[in-house]
């Protein structure tokens, strides 16, 4: 980057390219705000599935296939992206907005945080290599690609018993393989889970390995009392071991709830004028392509808002009912 790059300042930074951020800068940059999206790569979890087949008007694409379209339209618009760079930290003087990154710093406006979950690893051997190739992390996304073949999932608690409890649905036969000793949980779900002949419950056991050249063929397990090893022929594999959330960097700039993440309002503002968020980084239920798109698109016309309202300007609206009695000027949409 020069140094005139480096220097100008932006009506607004989106920090991660997923659906979320790709979504804002569309709408953003189509607002005709100067938008640079800053992130560590393209997609974010998109890439991280087979294949999307719920995300409206798209029968059917890979993750990357469709965060590339939106990409591709928000460049269009006239939206800058840098990508392998990773924001550390943010900082407000007077009215702009510091983002500092691992290689430089960016000046803003306003900011949208746009940067997502990434799911907790088992960090075993295969699972790297087999991502997206039968290892899954979203039992709600991926169940259904494993209808009638065996499949397990690895998990703990609720969130274990959810999954496990879906993918009984669809595999023949579904394994739990947990840790724990017993089922715990929900007691409806216990109940649901215990039920169901088709689930095998492997409890007290952990994943030593997932197996497989081109596509998941097996796991191995390990017994944690007696360290007996046992492979098994599965065709998936879906780890439900919680997600991390990289937000400790915004304590003190916005509010955070207990689990880290980012406290918006309806409009996709945080605590902090002039900076929003959207997508899996915040309170919002549902975590889906979907949903994070929809309201990167609130973040970016909230943020569209807020540079309004710094030139004295009144903020346009689409809800002309609500503001009837006002001039109405609406979004170009
Ligand atoms: C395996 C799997 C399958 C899924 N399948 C589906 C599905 O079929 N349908 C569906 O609707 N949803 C699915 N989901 C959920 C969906 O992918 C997410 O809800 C959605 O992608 C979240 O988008 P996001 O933009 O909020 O965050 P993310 O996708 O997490 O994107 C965050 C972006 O920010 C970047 N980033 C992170 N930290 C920084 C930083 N400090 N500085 C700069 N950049 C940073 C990342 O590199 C990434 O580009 C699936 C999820 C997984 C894990």
């Amino acid at each position: 980057m020069n140094d005139k790059e480096k220097l100008e300042i932006y009506d607004v930074i989106i920090i991660g390219a997923g659906i979320a951020g790709l979504s804002a800068a569309l709408y953003s940059a189509r607002q005709k705000l100067n938008t640079l999206v800053i992130s560590k790569d393209l997609g974010g979890q998109l890439n991280l599935t087979q294949l999307i087949e719920n995300y409206p008007a798209i029968s059917a694409d890979t993750g990357i296939g469709l965060a590339s379209k939106v990409e591709s339209q928000a460049k269009k618009f006239g939206a800058k992206f840098i990508y392998g760079e990773e924001v550390s930290a943010i900082e407000k003087k007077d009215s702009l907005f510091i983002v500092r990154g691992i290689k430089d710093e960016y000046f803003a406006k306003s900011v949208i945080l746009a940067f997502g979950k990434s799911p907790r690893e088992l960090k075993v051997p295969g699972e790297n290599e087999l991502k997206g190739k039968g290892v899954s992390y979203c039992a709600i996304c991926d169940a259904a690609f494993f209808k009638d073949v065996p499949a397990a999932v690895v998990g703990e608690g609720d969130p274990g018993l959810e999954a496990i409890d879906l993918l009984g649905k669809y595999a023949k036969p579904a394994y739990y393989i947990s840790r724990s000793l017993q089922l715990a949980g929900e007691p409806d779900l216990v109940n649901s889970v215990m039920n169901n002949k088709n689930i095998i419950p492997l409890l007290g056991y952990t994943v030593e390995a997932i197996e497989g050249n081109s596509k998941v063929e097996g796991i191995k397990i390990r017994n944690i009392k007696t360290n007996e090893e046992k492979e098994i022929k599965v065709e998936g594999i879906i780890i439900e071991m919680g997600y991390l959330l990289n937000t400790t960097f915004l304590k003190g700039l916005v509010k955070l709830n207990e689990k880290g993440e980012v406290i918006i309002d309806d409009l996709a503002k945080t605590s902090m004028d002039g900076i929003f968020a959207a997508g899996d980084i915040t309170q919002i239920p549902y975590k889906q392509a979907v949903v994070a798109a929809a309201d990167g698109v609130k973040a970016a016309l909230s943020a569209y808002n807020y540079i309004r309202s710094l030139q004295g300007l009144p903020p346009v609206t689409v809800d002309w009912k609500a503001e009837k009695k006002k001039t109405v000027i609406s979004f170009r949409l």
